[in-house]
């Protein structure tokens, strides 16, 4: 097996040693040698795996492994560079965009308002908790019912379903800026980044053998597969709501459909950009204490946006924690309701940042030194 290059490698059982690597990698030369590092089922890496990749150069040059490996070579689903945007995929967020223009002819009220901001930071809440840092990166436990319930509330942010949104965001770390990372600034361009990459054909695929820790719950599948049933459901609620207070409080000045341009289309359309700019911005704008070896930031105005996501340099060096903002001054509103969950008993085993990546951050980070002996 020595010298072998596999194009890509999603599975590779180690039978005399230790480790079982679960890795797309886009190059990868497996030769006798040393342990493989362990990359957890769940996409995040160990601390010390990461730093045996980081020095054989992940993505860069080759990884070393030892001597008896089965590997599985698959294509990989994430977009690469050459793929192309598909039209037929622009539909649908195109016309919730043009929902937006309703505004012209059914006006505003402050009941609309209302609803259309308290549903862009519900639903944002429910993809950096759920989809993002429980479906991708396991950083607390649920019970299967309310792991059910996640993936529900995820669905109306009409972002696909969460096992879409995990498979393709274990990828990004995986790679992070590196072919085929499907959504990098610096392999594709911003524009790419921020909404192209999932309407290509290989980004609109759920890789499942990428997320197969989710494939045995059918209760997922079944969600993955009827997605749409997030927006139908709360375009409805919205419209009987809408419909419901102006025909009983005409002074409400609301109705049916002002409530789902409202409500559906223009929170919906923020939430997008709200949610994409992690992948976009967050890769070319802020400061970055870890050295990460990848593109990404931490920026502050994107963390309040995005309810703690804009730690971003900081959950690339360490995306196993619940916790983004990893210091007190760094608001991460997602880690503070899941904080309460924990407290009122819907999740446990909150996953902490430990401490040897803040002995890192006092040590190297550019904001480590004056972040020395801070309060967390
Ligand atoms: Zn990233
Ligand atoms: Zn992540």
């Amino acid at each position: 097996m020595a010298g072998e290059r596999a194009r890509v490698l999603v599975g590779v059982r180690r039978i005399a040693g230790c480790d079982v690597l679960r890795c797309a990698a886009s190059s990868l030369r497996v030769t006798s040698g040393r342990c493989l590092p362990k990359i957890r089922e769940n996409g995040n890496m160990s601390e010390s795996g990461r730093g045996a990749l980081s020095k054989a150069g992940h993505g860069r040059s080759r990884l070393r492994a030892g001597s008896k490996l089965i590997p599985t070579v698959v294509e990989s689903a994430s977009p690469r560079v050459g793929d192309s945007v598909r039209f037929i995929n622009v539909i649908p967020i195109l016309s919730i965009h043009l929902l937006c223009l309703g505004v012209i002819w059914v006006g505003w009220s402050p009941l609309a308002v209302v609803v259309a901001v308290a549903l862009f930071f519900g639903r944002m809440f429910c993809i950096t908790a759920f989809y993002h840092r429980y479906f991708s990166h396991r950083t607390f436990r649920a019970h299967r019912v309310t792991q059910f319930l996640f993936a529900l509330a995820g669905v109306t942010a009409a972002q696909r379903g969460p096992v879409w949104w995990a498979a393709h965001h274990r990828q990004h770390h995986r790679h992070s800026d590196r072919e085929p990372d499907p959504h990098s600034p610096g392999l594709r361009g911003l524009l790419w980044s921020h909404v192209a990459w999932f309407l290509s054909d290989a980004g609109i695929k759920t890789d499942w053998s990428v997320v197969p820790d989710w494939a045995k719950y059918p209760e997922l599948k079944w969600i993955e597969n009827n997605h749409m049933i997030g927006p139908a459901l709360l375009i409805a609620v919205l419209a009987l709501v809408g419909w419901a207070t102006g025909g009983v409080f005409p002074g409400s000045e609301t109705s049916a459909v002002q409530m789902v341009v409202w409500g559906f289309g223009i929170s919906t359309t923020l939430l997008y950009h709200g949610t994409f700019t992690i992948n976009s911005i967050a890769h070319r704008v802020g400061t970055q204490r870890f050295k990460t070896g990848d593109d990404s930031r931490n920026n502050w105005l994107l963390a309040l946006l995005t309810l703690g996501e804009g730690w971003h340099n900081n959950h690339h060096y360490f995306p196993g924690s619940a916790r983004q903002g990893f210091y007190w001054w760094e608001v991460d509103v997602t880690y503070y309701v899941l904080r309460i969950m924990q407290v009122l008993g819907i999740i446990w085993d909150l996953r902490p940042v430990p401490e040897r990546v803040y002995d890192v951050a006092r040590r190297e980070g550019s904001g480590g030194s004056s972040a020395a002996g801070a309060e967390r």
